[in-house]
């Protein structure tokens, strides 16, 4: 049962952001009911939809099994007669009989009632995915990929600042989905448009990847490099991230094929300084993320986190797949004002060493050179020939991420108050002092919400009790705690 529960998580996990383009799940009612012109079976085992698998074993209890699982199944549990179960036409003949009734057909076989297994909280009710819609166009056709300042123009939407960012990403995106269109990835000779991006934590690395792929409506895959380790090792071994990109394209592998790869906290697999034993979370996997990046067939089992016998495995193609990686690289600055310092001092004598002390833009005069010394391999950065750096956020650019994106935080608050007919207002004192609480914070951005879910919470459970308000707006005093905010009552 642990591996329904695993497939679960997996599905649940990274794809947040992209789900809700992707599906949408209807439970099955106790009679198994639904509506079948808009919903399509999905396999038991590998989760797969109908029109992938092609057709299903339709088994009693609503479970169907796609032709690849039941085979899987069979071959592992063989060595005896198959009794006529890989029939086709098998659910047909077994539908309208009880379990015993069926088990009696198939004497060898030992048959569990997953209808008993309910109880203990292991099949989950949903068997049917809803059919996927048509009409949602892209916001960017990766077939035809729109011109690099469209692709930026479309994240500005949403990412505030991080101009020179999202102008690399935009033509590294177009670059390789037109290569992708054209099918020419192997004929030119042009390195593959992989990127590292450096940028301090709260920047928006995750969210401007998330944006990307939201947009381009690719899978997303984002892994967590801490948590990889090299294969044999405890921990998630580095083909694990292409489960999550299956995962994220419900199972389909061509569009995996198509989606991108986030690998955060990319700096800590930095070669380990001093170590004497087998450095396996660190350079081992630098050296295991080569082939992906670079371009690989691997196996990777579908519908499942892990390899075993019970899954059946497909073959991905990493070619197509654009791989993004992501670090706060701390202690990178003290790296490159070194180099700097060398450099300078020949000329000019030393009184210019401290020159380089209170430079703001450090960090974007990064080079390959700085990266080795950090302890990433060569090899590594070569299959990342984009390397960009994000600015960490000030003042402005948070009180700008609080009003102006798309789906801004305030902006959000502010239609979930239009429901109950409430106008909800936010002064810029107000503004201000949300800004000037998440910067104490240092976590960037991320602390935005936490404050602001901390005070709505008394508005949002006070107002819809009183049906005489009509407008709150909320002040800096009440952010800091020094008086409440102000409230009209409606007119008329
Ligand atoms: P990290 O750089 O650590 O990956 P995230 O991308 O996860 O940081 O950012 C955290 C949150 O902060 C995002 O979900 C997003 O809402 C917000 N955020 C960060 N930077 C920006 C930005 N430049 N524009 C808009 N929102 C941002």
């Amino acid at each position: 049962m642990s591996d329904v529960d695993n497939k679960d998580e997996v599905t649940k996990a990274e794809t947040e952001e992209t789900k809700e383009n992707l599906h949408d799940y209807r439970e099955v009612g106790e009679d198994g009911q639904t509506d079948e012109e808009e919903y399509e079976s999905v396999c038991f085992a590998c989760r797969r939809p109908e029109r992938i698998t092609g057709k299903q074993f339709k088994l009693p209890n609503n479970i169907c099994i796609c032709n690849d699982c039941m085979h899987k199944t069979m071959d592992t549990i063989s060595q005896f007669d198959y009794q006529g179960m890989l029939d086709p036409d098998m659910g047909q003949k077994t539908s309208g009989l009880s379990m015993d009734e069926i088990a009696k057909k198939f004497p060898n076989i030992n048959f569990v009632n997953l209808a008993d297994l309910k109880g203990a909280g292991g099949i989950p009710n949903r068997q049917k995915l809803k059919k996927k819609k048509k009409d949602a166009a892209p916001a960017l056709d990766i077939k035809n990929i729109p011109a690099p300042h469209k692709i930026k123009e479309q994240l500005d939407e949403y990412v505030v600042g991080q101009e020179y960012a999202k102008k690399v990403i935009s033509v590294a995106v177009y670059n390789h989905y037109k290569r992708v269109a054209t099918n020419t990835m192997d004929e030119i000779e042009i390195e593959k448009s992989n990127m590292l991006m450096i940028g301090p934590t709260g920047c928006g690395k995750t969210y401007l990847v998330k944006t990307l792929a939201r947009l381009l409506d690719v899978p997303l895959a984002i892994a967590d490099a801490t948590s990889l380790t090299e294969a044999g090792y405890i921990g998630d071994d580095i083909e694990s991230v292409l489960s999550k990109l299956l995962a994220a394209a419900e199972n389909d592998v061509e569009r995996a094929q198509m989606g991108i790869v986030f690998v955060d906290e990319i700096d800590k697999i930095a070669k380990k300084k001093e170590t004497t034993s087998r450095d396996v979370s660190g350079e081992s996997v630098q050296q295991g993320m080569l082939k992906l990046l670079e371009g690989a067939e691997v196996e990777v089992p579908i519908g499942a986190g892990s390899k075993n016998a019970m899954v059946p495995m497909t073959t991905i193609n990493t070619r197509n797949i654009l791989f993004i990686c992501g670090g706060a690289f701390p202690d990178l600055e003290e790296i490159i004002k070194q180099r700097l310092k060398k450099t300078t001092s020949i000329g000019y004598g030393a009184q210019l060493k401290d020159l380089f002390d209170n430079d703001k833009e450090l960090m974007s005069k990064v080079e390959t050179e700085d990266l080795r010394k950090y302890g990433m391999i060569p090899e590594f950065l070569g299959r990342l020939p984009i390397v960009y750096t994000l600015d960490p956020l000030d003042r402005e650019l948070y009180i700008r991420i609080l009003k102006e994106p798309r789906n801004a935080i305030l902006k959000q608050y502010k239609k979930l108050l239009e429901l109950d007919e409430v106008e909800l207002l936010f002064d810029d004192s107000a503004i201000e002092a949300i800004a000037d609480k998440a910067m104490k914070r240092q976590t960037g951005a991320r602390a935005l919400r936490a404050i602001i879910e901390d005070f709505m919470l008394d508005i949002m459970y006070e107002i819809p009790k009183d049906k005489e308000i009509g407008r709150v707006t909320i002040t800096g005093d009440y952010i800091n705690g020094k008086g409440g905010p102000s409230i009209e009552i409606r007119r008329g």
